[in-house]
């Protein structure tokens, strides 16, 4: 576990009467590289100093409940909207709010108490060979259990808590009988065993192991930006499943208003371009600027519905894919 210095070099001009009032931590399930040039970019402009350590979002939350009132945390960021729910469900997040987090962050994308907020959108939707795919051809996320894609299909492993979440919303929008026939039928039209990453899933379809598939945009912007002509695009089913990469102010921390003000400017419209652009993703705000690549694939209908039932459905959703027989 790294616990990194997002401003070691103002460590070194301040002494560390003063740096213990001015500094923040954060605990974080994104990538050191997704997050650093924020905190690096807070850090210049208000003279907090953050700190930050990475790891998966289930070792955080232990971390936080075994620290309790003694843990260096201030802020808790994770890229599941399921595990913020876990977390409040721990007692672990405490309400915030703030200016730029109510003007900017729509409210499905927020727990209705401020408990966490999301601050980036990741689009899980369906994306598909384009040529060997006509896309009148492609329809809704039940579409997809069409016997017309029998060997076409390719899925992630039911185990990426992605997928927990994307079934789990699911069921929140169309029930449970209709969810499990709709997860058989993807099963019974693999084309091969579920992937272990959306990256090569994607690749397999590129290769023509299958045409159709269900994975995170930024994946796809990755190998795009790496090779334009990879011969895969993205089509948007009504009610596009999204998750959120988000935070929320730590219950047991002793900053809670610097934490805050931290969390609130993560909201801003400057932050949030920064915010989204590093992945690919799109911004949780609507008016933040989207990377070209992203904004060339066109506008979508997201899933109004509140995420936190991606938290709250996550276990009826992993019991539904067992029955399914999804692996
Ligand atoms: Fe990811």
């Amino acid at each position: 576990m790294k616990l990194i210095s997002a401003l070691a070099l103002l460590s070194l001009t301040l002494p560390t009467a003063v740096l213990a009032a001015d500094e923040l931590v954060v605990y974080s399930e994104r990538k050191d590289h997704l997050i650093r040039p924020l905190l690096e970019q807070y850090s210049a402009q208000t003279g907090v100093e953050v700190r930050f350590l990475t790891d998966s979002a289930g070792v955080l939350i232990e971390r936080i409940a075994a620290e309790g009132t003694n843990t260096p945390a201030d802020l808790f960021l994770t890229v599941d909207a399921g595990s913020l729910w876990q977390a409040t469900e721990r007692g672990l997040l405490v309400s915030a709010s703030g200016p730029n987090l109510q003007a900017n962050i729509p409210d499905h994308l927020a727990d209705p108490e401020g408990r966490w907020y999301g601050l980036s959108m990741r689009a899980r939707t369906v994306v598909y060979s384009t040529e060997r795919v006509d896309r009148n051809e492609l329809g809704s996320y039940a579409d997809l259990a069409d016997a017309k894609w029998q060997g076409r299909l390719c899925l992630r492993t039911s185990k990426k808590v992605y997928n927990q979440s994307l079934v789990a919303m699911l069921i929140n929008a169309n029930g449970e009988q209709a969810t499990e026939q709709m997860v058989r039928g993807w099963v019974a039209n693999l084309a091969a065993p579920p992937f272990s990453n959306d990256t090569s899933l994607i690749e397999a379809i590129a290769a023509g192991q299958c045409d159709v598939g269900i994975v995170n945009t930024y994946y796809l912007g990755r190998l795009l930006k790496d090779d334009p002509t990879t011969p895969v695009t993205v089509h948007w089913p009504p009610a596009t499943h999204i998750n959120i990469s988000g935070g929320g102010v730590v219950a047991n921390s002793d900053q809670k208003e610097q934490a805050t003000a931290l969390l609130d400017w993560l909201a801003s419209d400057q932050a949030q371009a920064l915010f989204a652009g590093l992945n690919l993703e799109y911004p949780a705000d609507p008016n933040a600027d989207l990377d070209p690549l992203v904004e060339a694939w066109g506008t979508f209908d997201a899933d109004q519905a509140n995420l936190s039932h991606a938290g709250r459905l996550q276990a009826e959703a992993v019991r539904l894919m067992d029955r399914a027989g999804y692996r």
